[in-house]
């Protein structure tokens, strides 16, 4: 038996509140909802990070996130969504299993928007962080 909680999830060792499957991915609800429909998206093969999907995989990933968003959207009635990852330790990640989490928004929901998880503005100007990132040629 695999100890990835996720991975268990994936291979129907436990039981989850799964509401769409494709040939790669799971959708489920979370345990711990932090909103009426608070889902999880997660690959069925055990990947950690999101750079450690393949292009194949990403067209799957986004078909999934959107037909969660259609299914959500129309039996909760709402059309807002906080839709994101946790990457890394640092960003709050706690499963070391890739997750999206598809987070419905309503009215009077006590949340932010995705600026409000991290206040870190850099002592550098815009300008020198671009030309950090930019590309040589
Ligand atoms: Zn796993």
């Amino acid at each position: 038996m695999s100890k990835c909680l996720f991975c268990q999830i994936a291979n129907k060792e436990l039981k989850a509140f799964i509401l769409l499957e494709n040939e790669n991915f799971l959708s489920f609800l979370d345990i711990k909802p932090h909103s009426p429909g608070h889902s999880l998206i997660i690959p069925k093969k055990h990947l950690v990070s999101f750079t450690d999907l393949s292009e194949e995989l990403y067209q799957d990933l986004i078909r999934i996130i959107k037909e969660a968003i259609f299914k959500i959207s129309k039996k909760l009635k709402t059309s807002d969504f906080t839709i994101g990852i946790n990457e890394g330790k640092l960003a709050g990640r706690l499963i070391d299993h890739l997750h999206f989490h598809v987070i419905p928004r309503f009215p009077n929901d006590n949340g932010g928007s995705i600026h409000s998880v991290v206040y870190n503005p850099p002592s550098q100007s815009v300008e020198e962080i671009y030309n950090l990132l930019k590309d040589e040629n």
